[in-house]
């Protein structure tokens, strides 16, 4: 059985445990303490010894963003914290907000400690009501006892908070989106460079990091960056830690769950999710939030892969590679968000991908023609497929269409649709020349 190390998710049993009472009777603040007297290059240090994977989907190392940071003499540093959460399956960074939001608070002073900014903006999804009022809480108690403010615990260093609930857009997600939303301008990415790390916030230098990862730096100062990375199973990879995990769809016991980085897929679904509801057959995982290719548990590896990452695993199925920003990248997936959904034999694999398809084109901003247009023929083609009036010559469009998609865009949020089209289009091409003349199996309660 997995064991939960229980260091992210220690305080969620707790009662009221998102009081600041209950947070410093729980040890709470005292990281805090601990980096007041550390300079802020040596906090950069344990978070690169870390070896702390961003946890919002891209996984580039934290530490290492933080060095991209390029003070400018005449604007302030900001840190915007990405707590959009609006990938479909992932519902981690809310479980941190709702049931500890003074570790995020705490990570987020640690954080502006190490990078010498004094405000930070924390960018909420505004579906998650409870999630902003318990941030607005945590910031409320915690100015009141002199975490923030003009001294922070005393010192000469000043600190805010700005808790922003977001509008409701999956695309200001995006990183430049977010800080145009910020800004109050249309939720639009930006073209890069020049990076946030160098024009960000109001033009001045940010650094975008997700909730769960800030909410992690407490503990690696606590225990200190290298302690931290071992957890890990994957600490020779450089993915260090312990991080939240997701399961949703057709499992006994969807939920979250803390775990040390490198556990499988297997065992996310099987051991922490309880296995496949009415112990029917898997028939699909998206591994990490809905943008991630899918994978099966009947395919094995196949190694050399490009990197030689995936040697150990050779001949194994897919579901019992460790999961890791790089392992899941050579099986040809991603680790996301590490939220996995799961699909049992019910599902057809045509109305998911039609499914996911009217999410994307109902999100794409619009700014890019291959992704406006193309996402919104990709839905179109597979709802044909699924009302059965779908061609031939369909299926080989539809392939097209997401291939023309796959980086002639602004952002990723044209590459984070077709992924998983051509994903679930090469493992499951049969489903879709099945409903060919015949649609599709209509999702468990769902109508047409
Ligand atoms: Fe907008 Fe899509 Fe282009 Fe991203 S890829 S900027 S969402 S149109």
């Amino acid at each position: 059985p997995v064991e939960n190390p229980n260091i992210l998710t220690k305080n969620y049993k707790t009662a009221n445990s998102w009081t600041i009472e209950a947070y410093e009777k729980a040890g709470g603040y005292q990281s805090l303490r601990k980096a007041l007297a550390m300079e802020p290059a040596k906090i950069i240090d344990e978070v690169k010894a870390a070896n702390l994977r961003g946890r919002g989907g891209a996984g580039f190392p934290a530490g290492m963003k933080w060095s991209f940071l390029k003070p400018n003499p005449e604007k302030p540093n900001y840190i915007a914290v990405n707590a959009d959460e609006g990938e479909p399956g992932t519902f981690k960074d809310r479980t941190l907000m709702e049931l500890d939001p003074h570790r995020c608070v705490e990570g987020f002073i640690i954080s502006a400690l190490a990078l010498n900014v004094h405000t930070v903006y924390c960018y909420i999804r505004c579906e998650l009501v409870l999630s902003i009022r318990r941030m607005q809480q945590a910031v409320r108690e915690a100015r009141a006892k002199g975490y923030l403010g003009d001294k922070v615990l005393g010192k000469d260093f000043k600190l805010d908070i700005v808790i922003h609930p977001g509008a409701g857009a999956y695309i200001c997600g995006e990183e430049t989106s977010l800080l145009n939303s910020l800004e109050g301008l249309r939720g639009e990415p930006r073209l890069k460079p020049p990076f946030p790390a160098v024009v960000g916030a109001f033009g001045a230098p940010t650094i975008v990091n997700n909730l769960e990862t800030l909410a992690t730096v407490p503990t690696i100062i606590e225990m200190g960056g290298e302690n931290f990375s071992k957890l890990s199973k994957l600490h020779h990879l450089k993915d260090g830690g312990v991080r939240l995990y997701g399961v949703s769809g057709h499992v006994k016991k969807p939920g979250v769950y803390e775990a040390p980085v490198g556990i499988t897929l297997r065992e996310l679904i099987y051991d922490l999710g309880g296995g496949i509801r009415n112990d029917r057959k898997m028939k699909a995982v998206i591994p990490g939030g809905s943008s991630t290719p899918v994978l099966r548990e009947e395919d094995l590896v196949h190694a050399p892969d490009e990197k030689h990452i995936l040697h150990p695993w050779h001949g194994k199925s897919h579901l019992d590679v460790p999961m890791g920003v790089d392992t899941l990248r050579s099986l040809g997936t991603m680790l996301g968000t590490c939220c996995a959904i799961v699909m049992d034999d019910t599902a057809s694999m045509v109305r998911v991908a039609e499914n996911l398809m009217i999410f994307y084109a109902h999100e794409s901003c619009g700014q890019c023609t291959p992704c406006r247009e193309g996402c919104a023929w990709m839905a179109r083609l597979c709802t044909k497929f699924a009302n059965g009036t779908a061609t031939r010559q369909d299926l080989d469009t539809l392939g097209d269409v997401a291939n023309n998609i796959m980086g002639n865009t602004i952002c990723a949020l044209g590459d984070g649709a077709a992924m998983p089209m051509l994903g679930i289009l090469k493992l499951f091409r049969n489903e879709f020349e099945a409903a060919i003349g015949k649609g599709a199996p209509l999702l468990e309660g769902r109508s047409a």
